[in-house]
C-alpha cells in the first residue's frame, strides 16, 4: 500500500508533555511531535501556539501510535506568562461578590489589561449564594444588579453565578469560538468556575499520555480543553502588565469612556483638567459612573510614573 501521502493541516496546541505537542484541528485532537529543526531555532511551541503540521492522509488521529509532524509555528499575538499560554481570545474575569469583597478599582484593572493586550474579557461575578446569606434577599439583589448595570452600561457581559438559576449553562452558552482564560485575584472561585465549566475533562492526563501509553504523564503544564466552540484553558491565569501601554491608549481600555471622547473637544484630551471634555461632563451629569473614571484616573496616574526605564528601552 502506497497510501503516504502527506497532507498539511493547521492547528491549535492544546497539550504539551514531553516533546509531544496535542493540536486541535476541525473537531479532532491529533498527537504531534516537532520537525528536528525546531531545535536550531530555539523556539518552544507553548501551549494556543497556532501551528502547521503534516499528517498521514487517511491516517486516523486516533489510530495507537499515529503521529504528525510539526513544521511551523505561526506568529502570536499575546502572551500569558503563568501559565504559559499564547494567543488568547477571550478571559472570564472572575470577581466575588464577598469573600473577597468586591473591588471596583481591582475589576476594572483587570478588564482594562486584558483590553490593553487584545482580549476579550468577560465579567463573572461569583460567590452570589454567600452574599445572600450575609445580607439578605432584598439587599443583595439590589446590590448585585447595581454592579451588573453599570457594568453592562460600561459595554461589558456580565454574568452572576446563582447556583439557582442557568447561569452556569448561559455561560456556556455565552463562549463563542476562541481560547479563553479564567483570571482574578485569589480566592474569587476562579477553580470552581472551571471545574464547572469543564466537568468532564480529564485534568490529570490528556492524548499525549494516551499516546505515550505507560505510566501516569502529569503535567503542571496548561492543558486546553474544548467546550462548544471554545477552547478553555484549564490552569487559572495571573493578571497581565501595563508596559506597553501609552497613557493617551488607556481611554481605549474603557470602552465608555472611549465613546464619550468622541465629543471631547480635543482629541488629544486626556479628561482630567481640559476645557470642553465630553467625559468630565458625563461624570457631572452622573452618566458616567464615578468608580470609572477614579480607575481610569488612577491608571492614567501609574502609567505617568512609571520608571522611565522603558521609554529608553523602547526608543532604541
Ligand atoms: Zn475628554
Amino acid at each position: 500500500m502506497a497510501e503516504d501521502k502527506v497532507i498539511i493541516k493547521e492547528g491549535i496546541i492544546s497539550q504539551s508533555l514531553s516533546g509531544f505537542y496535542s493540536v486541535r484541528s476541525e473537531g479532532q485532537t491529533y498527537v504531534t511531535k516537532p520537525r528536528g529543526n525546531f531545535r536550531h531555532q530555539q523556539l518552544k511551541p507553548l501551549v494556543g501556539d497556532h501551528v502547521t503540521f503534516e499528517w498521514e492522509e487517511g491516517l486516523d488521529p486516533k489510530a495507537d501510535q499515529a503521529l504528525g509532524r510539526l513544521i511551523e509555528v505561526l506568529p502570536r499575538r499575546n502572551q500569558f506568562v503563568r501559565p504559559s499560554v499564547v494567543n488568547v481570545d477571550d478571559a472570564l474575569v472572575v470577581m466575588s461578590l464577598v469573600e473577597p469583597d468586591f473591588s471596583y478599582s481591582l475589576v476594572d484593572q483587570f478588564l482594562a489589561s486584558v483590553t490593553s493586550h487584545g482580549i476579550e474579557p468577560h465579567l463573572i461575578l461569583t460567590k452570589y449564594d454567600l452574599l445572600l446569606a450575609q445580607e439578605g434577599a432584598d439587599q443583595a439583589q439590589d446590590r448585585v444588579a447595581q454592579i451588573q448595570a453599570l457594568y453592562e452600561a460600561a459595554g461589558y457581559t456580565v454574568t452572576v453565578m446563582d447556583p439557582a438559576s442557568d447561569a452556569l449553562a448561559n455561560l456556556s452558552q455565552l463562549l463563542h469560538q476562541g481560547l479563553y482564560v479564567v483570571m482574578g485575584q485569589s480566592g474569587v472561585g476562579k477553580s470552581t468556575l472551571l471545574n464547572q465549566l469543564l466537568p468532564q475533562a480529564d485534568i490529570e492526563t490528556g492524548e499525549i499520555s494516551h499516546y505515550l501509553g505507560r505510566g501516569r504523564h502529569t503535567t503542571r503544564e496548561v492543558n486546553l480543553y474544548p467546550l462548544n466552540q471554545a477552547l478553555i484553558a484549564d490552569t487559572p491565569a495571573l493578571a497581565l502588565d501595563f508596559e506597553q501601554i501609552e497613557k493617551e491608549q488607556v481611554t481605549q481600555l474603557f470602552p465608555e469612556i472611549q465613546e464619550l471622547s468622541q465629543e471631547c473637544r480635543f482629541r488629544s484630551c486626556l479628561h482630567l483638567e481640559e476645557p470642553g471634555c465630553a467625559v468630565k461632563q458625563a461624570l457631572e451629569a452622573g452618566s458616567l459612573a464615578a468608580s470609572r473614571y477614579q480607575s481610569y484616573c488612577q491608571l492614567v496616574q501609574k502609567i505617568d510614573q512609571r520608571k522611565p526605564q522603558y521609554h529608553l528601552k523602547k526608543r532604541r
